[in-house]
């Protein structure tokens, strides 16, 4: 541990306060997300306890549903951005929460303007929190703490703890109290958010603090290296390559794309600038590292994020859950992720640091792959689950229990660890644009998860299921296959962990 840190069980004291602001962060983004695409579909005659819905059709409701849970992680790139270079990530999770609590207070308003400017104020505020809070927990452990990747277990169990209750707490609020009320709670659990936080700093008082520069080399200057894309013939013809794909994207698909595709190839430009002024060959090997397992972050996501979509409308319309002679509402099976989450996320990080201390292999690259691999599987029990369905008209919930079980393993050994692994491999500087790039690609993840989910109604679940589970174990076996290669290019920065007291 960083010196003069209070400790409990262990830890940082900083992390429990860590945990519990991503908590009730989480509540709030997690409670809305709930009943969102619900308000927007919900009958504009007001003729339930709810009250007024805002009356779209389902298509137009997921169309908004998957841009906004795509943008509240493709902002976390400005808001890691804004924390390297100008305040640091301890105030911009500060301002992030701040701007969350009044999104979400502007969203107990019924009017259609308050609906877009709550939805504005989450996306930015998320965008500042998430990316920062996250590289903070790396920031209270030394370079070598084993302790770090158990920290972010623990870390990542509040983020579930804050989820499951969300799911539970906002859908109960709403069927009694109306959408507004439910709106309001998120927002007042954010207030509580912030409380804890701004109560918590003086165990936060080593982490997330902006250093001054002194000298030029150290400084972060965007605009300088966007310049000196210009002399770079290499790079400036791969940016104008993605520009010009983006324009034709722009053109053939809508206009949200076309910005999207802008967007990534100006933060592309912006990586390959800044591979090219690491200053040595270690850091720009660890770099492509990192580049490269966000390619497992996108895949991963963009299967597992069918739970709330796909697996959800299976679950509803496909599956028997008659259980004791009670039928299980649909909604309950999406809290089988959160509940596995906080049962076996502590069991699963032990058993990693067990064969760590052995000296065995257990690379955090080995880990999200392996985590790619089990979660693909969760997929093999959708398959035997459809071909249940078609044999007798309906599916045992066991397969579904058995798949959301396989998905939250598989989950616990990429997403934890590819947190943790960030901040051991990112150049400091960029510590939090690096942060961001990752939340930008489960982003990208959710976003590819909507349209392989869309398109099970071409090509069938079988089609959908069976193609995912293969695609994701062939990709996380590739990746086990590479590996030693890939671990070379670390240059140890996971070599030497061990327990600092
Ligand atoms: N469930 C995680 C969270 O809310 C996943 C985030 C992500 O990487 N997309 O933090």
């Amino acid at each position: 541990l960083k010196p003069h840190q209070k400790e409990l069980f262990g830890q940082p004291i900083g992390l429990y306060i860590l945990f519990l602001t991503e908590m009730w962060e989480r509540f709030s983004y997690y409670g809305m997300r709930a009943i969102l695409v619900l308000y927007m579909t919900a009958s504009t005659l007001g003729d339930d306890v709810r009250g007024v819905g805002l009356g779209w059709t389902s298509k137009e409701a997921l169309a908004l549903y998957g841009w906004y849970t795509m943008l509240v992680y493709i902002i976390a790139i400005p808001g890691g951005m804004i924390a390297d270079k100008l305040i640091g990530q301890k105030k911009a999770v500060l301002y992030g929460a701040i701007i969350l609590c009044l999104g979400h207070g502007v969203l107990v308003l019924t009017d259609i303007w308050a609906f877009y400017t709550g939805l504005g104020l989450v996306i930015i505020g998320v965008g500042l929190l998430k990316p920062n809070i996250s590289t903070m927990v790396g920031g209270l452990y030394q370079q070598g703490d084993i302790r770090r990747d158990k920290g972010f277990s623990i870390f990542y169990i509040g983020i579930n703890l804050g989820s499951l209750l969300a799911t539970v707490i906002v859908g109960f609020v709403v069927a009694n109290y109306g959408w507004h009320a439910g709106f309001g709670l998120a927002g007042v659990v954010m207030v509580l958010g912030l409380i804890n936080y701004i109560g918590g700093q003086k165990y936060l008082a080593q982490v997330g603090n902006h250093v001054e520069v002194t000298n030029a080399e150290d400084e972060v200057s965007y605009g300088k290296l966007y310049g000196k894309l210009l002399n770079s013939p290499k790079q400036l013809f791969i940016t104008v390559i993605l520009v010009v794909a983006s324009i034709i994207g722009w053109y053939f698909m809508d206009w949200g794309y076309g910005l999207l595709f802008l967007f990534l190839a100006a933060i592309a430009a912006l990586l390959m600038m800044i591979f090219r002024e690491l200053e040595s060959q270690v850091f720009k090997d660890r770099f492509i590292v990192l580049l490269l397992s966000f390619i497992m972050v996108i895949i991963f996501w963009g299967a597992f994020e069918q739970a709330g979509g796909l697996m959800n409308i299976y679950t509803d319309t496909k599956t028997d859950r008659m259980l004791l002679g009670w039928q299980v509402p649909t909604i309950m099976f999406q809290s089988l992720n959160a509940g596995f989450i906080i049962i076996f996320a502590t069991i699963i990080a032990g058993l990693w640091a067990k064969r760590k201390l052995k000296d065995k292999e257990a690379s955090s690259l080995f880990k999200m792959a392996t985590g790619i691999i089990i979660m693909g599987f969760g997929f093999l029990f959708m398959v035997f689950a459809v071909m249940e369905f078609e044999k007798s008209g309906s599916s045992s919930m066991l397969w579904l229990v058995l798949a959301y079980l396989f998905h939250t393993i598989g989950e616990l050994c990429l997403s934890p660890v590819a947190l943790s692994f960030i901040t051991k491999l990112a150049p400091a500087k960029y510590a939090s644009l690096m942060m961001g790039v990752y939340f930008a690609s489960s982003g990208l993840g959710n976003k590819v998860a909507g349209i392989l989910g869309e398109s099970a109604s071409d090509f069938g679940e079988y089609a959908i299921f069976s193609g995912i589970f293969s695609f994701t174990v062939i990709i996380g076996g590739l990746f086990i296959l590479i590996l030693k290669p890939l671990k070379r290019l670390t240059h140890g920065a996971e070599d030497n962990e061990h327990v600092i007291e």
